[in-house]
């Protein structure tokens, strides 16, 4: 035992200090919690509770990470837009061509109303037509079938002037042609449905691919089904422009992934899937190269020949850009000559005050303005009206 003794020793001196030790630091402890821990908040939600759990108002700033989700094909995918109805569309053709500030109509009433017409007043509204892109022979004729009625009718007033004019103008325009779009399908030899096919022609630049993708919108408010092809091959972004439009509106496009692709076969394809998917209307855009007669000629006629294997052809809408004048009019006899071309888009119609285009170019082809491109906004393409047409010239 006395040999135990200085262990027991050691051991009790030991514990002393040990117990001297955890006393002091658990104080230390207390008294730093007292200077500079801030009072306890408010029970925070549990850092184990699920994120998707509400928290407690006023409690967690600090949000367990979401769980990642997959990102779903609807989530992903554009909303489908629904076009604006057609009908109100002829409206805004008027204001448009109002706002234009419509020399035309405003520079002829002007000259109209005055006293006594003299040769040079005439001339004068001959000038006025032909600055206007009404063309030469058109606007000899307006001016001889104004020049007999205000002799023959001896009508001055403002009001009957006006009147005498507009019906002359709606005249020449000639309310007569036939201006509806074929778009409705057939039936085929074996009793299946053939889309109409709508070929798109005109000089690049002319607003060809921004109006497919206008008319395609035009379409679906009219709840046709409808398939576009890209056959602008030569132009990069243009397929791509064009699918942007489609996927606007739910409506697919064929295309080609390599730049420089055969047109022609692009056509075909566009029209093939119309058909095997029994859709009512193919649109197909071309590319408007400024080429020789004859390049032209054997590109526009290769198409035709590809896609009439598999559909006859319902519409070649040539597209000319309002503002090119004389210019433009020379491009559209080229087009005439070589597409085949049933009916006229005119656009920038918003960006011209020389509306007298209309008259020149239906007299050069032969063949009536259809539709109207009045501003880059996606339903701004209205089918054509003369006597909307002619009250916007005379600012109505
Ligand atoms: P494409 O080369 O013939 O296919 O011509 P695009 O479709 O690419 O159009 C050329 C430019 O004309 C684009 O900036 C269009 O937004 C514009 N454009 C097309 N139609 C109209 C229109 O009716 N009014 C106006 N102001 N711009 C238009």
């Amino acid at each position: 035992m006395n040999d135990l003794l200085p262990l027991w020793i050691v051991l009790g001196v030991v514990l002393l200090v040990a117990l001297a030790t955890v006393g002091t630091v658990s104080v230390r402890r207390r008294a730093r919690r007292d200077v500079v821990e801030p009072p306890p908040a408010a029970p925070s939600a549990p850092p184990t509770a699920p994120a998707t759990g509400t928290p407690p108002p006023g409690t967690a700033t600090v949000e367990a990470p979401p769980e990642v989700e997959e990102p779903s094909a609807a989530a992903t995918a554009p909303a489908i837009e629904r076009p604006e109805p057609v009908g109100g569309r002829l409206v805004r053709l008027r204001e448009r061509l109002a706002r234009s500030g419509s020399p035309l109509g405003a520079r002829l009433l002007s000259v109209l109303s005055r006293d006594h017409l003299s040769e040079d007043d005439w001339d004068e509204l001959e000038e006025t037509l032909l600055l206007a892109d009404v063309g030469a022979g058109p606007a000899g004729e307006l001016i001889d079938a104004l020049r007999t009625k205000v002799r023959v009718l001896g009508v001055r007033d403002a009001a009957s002037v006006r009147e005498l004019l507009r019906t002359e103008l709606v005249a020449l325009v000639d309310p007569s042609l036939d201006r509806s779009l074929a778009t409705s399908p057939r039936t085929g030899e074996d009793g299946s449905p053939v889309p109409a096919v709508v070929l798109v022609v005109g000089v690049n630049g002319t607003g060809k691919t921004t109006t497919v993708g206008k008319l395609a919108r035009v379409l679906v408010a009219e709840d046709r089904s409808v398939v576009l092809g890209a056959a602008d091959t030569f132009r990069a972004a243009a397929a791509d422009q064009l699918e942007t439009w489609g996927s606007r509106v739910g409506v697919p496009t064929v295309r080609s992934d390599r730049d420089g692709a055969d047109p022609a076969a692009v056509a075909f394809d566009a029209v093939r899937r119309g058909r095997t998917e029994g859709v009512d209307v193919v649109l197909v855009d071309t590319a408007g190269r400024l080429q020789n007669k004859q390049g032209l000629m054997d590109e526009l006629g290769k198409i035709r020949r590809v896609i009439t294997k598999e559909a006859p052809l319902s519409e070649v809408l040539l597209v000319l850009d309002a503002t090119t004048g004389q210019n433009g009019l020379n491009q559209a006899r080229v087009f005439g000559e070589v597409a085949g071309v049933t009916g006229i888009v005119l656009t920038k119609l918003d960006g011209t005050a020389r509306g007298g285009i209309v008259v020149a170019v239906q007299r050069e082809l032969g063949v009536p303005v259809k539709l109207v491109g009045l501003g880059e906004g996606p339903d701004d393409l209205a089918p054509f009206d003369p006597e909307q047409f002619v009250d916007g010239l005379l600012g109505d």
